[in-house]
């Protein structure tokens, strides 16, 4: 799917104009694109355009994936491990017999931007600069290299990590992000079959990992999901460093050559910085608001609910020609999401100290409730009052630090 260089005319008035192709700007143009409605989806980049990300695929994922019509599509085009294994920093394993898909970022993303043009949206490349609403109750956005804005009914900013749009808009805050995390690609003749975590001090509140891709490749990376300042340059030296701790990915890493060199991305976790969600007829969805899961640093499902609840809401503004009906997302991302991003900070607090981490870990293989509390964290389909369980036993245990 590669995106055409802009060219609609600039009398055009679109119902939604979306900024942003990845999970949550795609997920947001195809549910819109279904109902009917006009929509424009830009990019700054051409398509397919490379993602920093751990390429994988939970369970949870997947089933965002099949609403949106492209499981199919993304199971045809990735790679299917049947579980995980977890290192505590003290090397404590922990089996989690959960199946998962591994798929490059710049092949999922494509698939998810093909669907959007056959549900009906038109897919662009072009670099927002600024967007505002005007007083004749449109939205206009001005395109690097175009003279004319673009106008449109609705908006949502999709930009990910980059929050200059909902900054300038007063949506998020100017903080810190969330976290840093750096991958690269390597090529190994040692055959890993389940994706490998490990906690070590060093990273925590975060971990290094090696997710099998298929075909003898292996995207090897880590994360830290605490801002730190020169984070890139110690995230990269600690990297294979960390790895080759452990037997498994040390054989992998020593045999291993390189396929890219480690990048870098920053994380936004938990709607950490958000000031609100809708400005006028503009709303903000993704990673840009911090829709990513504190703890595993996993964004892609979260980033399509997103999304998803966003178009459902911009669909009912256009069909009233009301933008009061927009605050219907941030109410249900209270409702639906916040309980889930509460337990996963909790969880997020207690991994991050080690002996916690190795008590967790120790524990969790042995069964009963603290198992029950991980694999509900891990395999997240859990009612409201779950994870509000899930946060209160958390937090209890990380005040015992
Ligand atoms: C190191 C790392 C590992 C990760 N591993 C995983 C993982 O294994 N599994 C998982 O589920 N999640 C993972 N995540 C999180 C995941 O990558 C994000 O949660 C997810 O990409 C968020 O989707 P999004 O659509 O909000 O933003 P993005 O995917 O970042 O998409 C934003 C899009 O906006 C475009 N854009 C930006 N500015 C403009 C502009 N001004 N005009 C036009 N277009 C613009 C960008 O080009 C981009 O295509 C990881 C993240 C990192 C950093």
């Amino acid at each position: 799917m590669t995106a055409q260089a802009l060219d609609v005319p600039p009398d055009d008035l679109w119902d939604a104009l979306v900024i942003g192709a990845g999970p949550a700007g795609c997920a947001a143009a195809i549910r819109l694109a279904e109902q009917g409605r006009r929509v424009l989806l830009l990019d700054r980049h051409r398509f397919p355009r490379e993602k920093v990300c751990g390429d994988g695929l939970t369970a949870d994922a997947v089933a965002c994936l099949a609403r949106l019509g492209v499981e199919e599509a993304v199971r045809q085009a990735a790679h299917e491990v049947p579980g995980l294994v977890a290192y505590s920093p003290s090397k404590v394993e922990v089996e989690v017999p959960a199946p998962f898909l591994t798929l490059r970022r710049e092949r999922l993303d494509a698939l998810l931007a093909e669907r959007a043009v056959t549900a009906g949206a038109v897919f662009r490349q072009g670099e927002v600069s600024d967007v505002r609403e005007r007083l004749d109750g449109t939205v206009v956005a001005g395109v690097a290299g175009r003279a004319e804005p673009v106008r449109a009914r609705f908006a949502a900013i999709a930009t990910g990590a980059t929050t200059r749009l909902a900054k300038g808009l007063g949506l998020v805050a100017g903080g810190a992000p969330s976290g840093v995390g750096i991958r690269c690609y390597v090529r190994s003749p040692v055959v890993l079959d389940r994706m490998v975590t490990f906690y070590p001090v060093c990273l925590l509140p975060g971990y290094a990992w090696a997710f099998p891709m298929g075909g003898g490749e292996y995207n090897v990376g880590c994360a830290t999901l605490r801002w730190r300042h020169r984070a890139w340059r110690s995230l990269s030296q600690a990297l294979m460093a960390v790895l080759a701790q452990l037997p498994l990915t040390r054989e992998l890493l020593e045999r291993a050559e390189t396929v890219t060199p480690p990048r870098g991305a920053m994380l936004r976790c938990g709607l950490e910085g958000v000031r609100r969600l809708v400005v006028g007829r503009i709303v903000a969805i993704g990673e840009t608001i911090g829709s990513t899961l504190p703890f595993t640093g996993e964004g892609v499902a979260m980033a399509i609910r997103t999304g998803e609840m966003a178009a459902e809401a911009i669909g009912n503004a256009l069909a009233a020609d009301s933008p009061a009906l927009l605050n219907a997302y941030p109410a249900q991302v209270e409702a639906t999401l916040r309980p889930r991003y509460l337990a996963y900070r909790a969880a997020q607090a207690a991994a991050a100290v080690p002996w916690l981490n190795d008590f967790l870990a120790r524990h969790s293989r042995e069964g009963g409730v603290l198992r029950g509390l991980l694999t509900g964290v891990v395999t997240p389909a859990a009612s409201s009052r779950r994870l509000r369980l899930l946060r209160w036993a958390f937090r209890t245990l990380a005040r015992w630090r």
